[in-house]
């Protein structure tokens, strides 16, 4: 077993993490130098079983060999081209995928190099698609409490976390937020979607209202809340969401940047939920993590609002340097061959019912005030430490990892999202490892 010895303060400090207490992770940092399956090694040389896919991401679990390889080649065959005004045979390839495992009529992909571009990307595509039909007051944006759509200044403005938002304002103008559709005194410890809810989608009928009607954009969504604690949607709710952008002319856009590429056991939430959004945005799962990617999938008819201009003319005038890398576009063909020929979704469907069991029977738990689930994902909420929030939520994380467990904690909830390969073994040890965790705390 190699053994990385542990880097000095002086060659730590110039890396400024993301969404890192630096200091504290500099006096206790926590390195990791491979990663198969569903396990890391860290640089101590430990085994540590991965229960969160890497940050929702690695959904065939790690350095899948046809993924490694493919990127590989690519490498060695066209490192580089740019899609502005030029392009690759992948690029066009990995387009027409996508646009077969999306939902409707959703034909079109604009690709992106994470989810945060492809979250501002798609709020950019909504405004411009009202303004190609004339109806240029349509500019306001909604989107949802506890909503995570990445760092961008669209994506913070729309989202719904009030400390990633707090200090960077002003953000965008003409924004507005629905509540979360949850009522723990309804719906606490519901398995899968809580029944109760439905109703909570009315509140846009009182956005129309109060902003006026023909004034709003689009409305952005995660079907299930992720990194703001993993809650699934009321049964109903995004159907009536649906109907009411519909009838008021609004784009829908679900951000399924966690819930994309089987992670609820589909190939995105819009299905398993029978609700076709007008874009969907995606990220992490589409390359496996392994390359950075993200992209908009957009319906015909927005798509086509924009091809109103003289052809010699660029539609739309957006894009990035890497925008359909061809590393990323190798990666992402060959994690969609992989997520295929293993029947990774359909594993995931099949795994729901024993997660759900499993993440349940921590109910009672020392702690333990809420529970939910949808697919693989999984949130479970603490009670805060007198004083102190986060620091149980810091405790546990430490206890787990220390029993060779990685979980992820935010705040005083964990949020739990294994690679779609893990077994009923692992689960169990995954859930063993927590409790094993909160009895040892106080
Ligand atoms: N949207 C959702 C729902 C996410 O969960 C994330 C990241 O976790 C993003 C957008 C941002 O993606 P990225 O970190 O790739 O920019």
């Amino acid at each position: 077993m190699s053994h990385t010895p542990t880097p000095t303060a002086d060659a730590l400090a110039p890396f400024w993490m993301p969404f890192t207490a630096n200091r504290s992770f500099k006096e206790r940092p926590r390195l990791f130098t491979g990663a198969r399956g569903m396990y890391y090694r860290t640089s101590d040389g430990r085994q540590v079983l991965d229960g969160i896919a890497g940050l929702w991401c690695v959904n065939a679990g790690h350095a899948q060999p046809a993924i490694v390889a493919a990127i590989k080649a690519q490498a060695e065959q066209l490192d580089y081209i740019s899609s502005f005004q030029m392009s690759h045979p992948a690029a066009f390839e990995l387009a027409a995928r996508l646009a077969s495992l999306a939902p409707g009529d959703l034909r079109h992909v604009f690709f992106t190099n994470s989810g945060s571009e492809a979250v501002d990307t798609a709020l950019k595509i909504a405004r411009g698609y009202h303004r190609a039909r004339g109806e240029t007051a349509r500019t306001k944006l909604i989107g949802r409490a506890r909503g995570y759509h990445g760092v961008g200044f669209g994506g913070v403005s729309v989202g719904g976390i009030g400390r990633h938002k707090r200090d960077f304002g002003p953000l965008l103008p003409d924004v507005d937020h629905l509540s979360l559709p949850y009522d723990p005194t309804r719906s606490s410890f519901s398995r899968g979607q809580p029944s109760a809810g439905a109703e909570y989608a009315d509140e846009l009928s009182s956005l129309i209202a109060l902003h006026g009607e023909g004034t709003i954009a689009a409305v952005i969504v995660e079907p299930v809340t992720g990194s703001g604690g993993v809650f699934p949607p009321p049964q109903g709710y995004l159907r009536r969401l649906r109907e009411l952008c519909t009838r008021h002319g609004i784009l829908l856009i679900f951000d399924e940047v966690i819930t994309g590429f089987g992670r609820v056991g589909r190939s995105f939430a819009a299905e398993l939920f029978g609700v076709v959004p007008d874009l969907i945005v995606c990220a992490k799962g589409m390359t496996n993590g392994a390359v950075p990617m993200g992209a908009a999938l957009v319906s015909s008819e927005v798509f086509d609002a924009y091809m109103g201009k003289p052809s010699d003319q660029i539609e739309f005038p957006h894009g990035y340097t890497y925008s359909a890398h061809p590393l990323a576009c190798a990666a992402a063909l060959a994690a969609l061959d992989v997520y295929r020929d293993q029947q990774l979704f359909e594993r995931a469907a099949e795994l729901a019912g024993t997660w759900q069991e499993a993440v349940h029977s921590l109910r009672g738990m020392p702690f333990v005030t809420d529970i939910r689930n949808v697919g693989l994902l999984a949130a479970i909420d603490l009670a805060p430490l007198e004083g102190a929030p986060g620091a149980r939520g810091v405790a546990l994380n430490q206890a787990c990892f220390a029993a060779d467990v990685l979980i992820r904690t935010a705040g005083d909830t964990v949020l739990l999202s294994p690679p779609l390969v893990i077994s009923s073994s692992e689960i169990a040890r995954l859930i063993e490892t927590i409790t094993a965790g909160l009895r040892t705390m106080s």
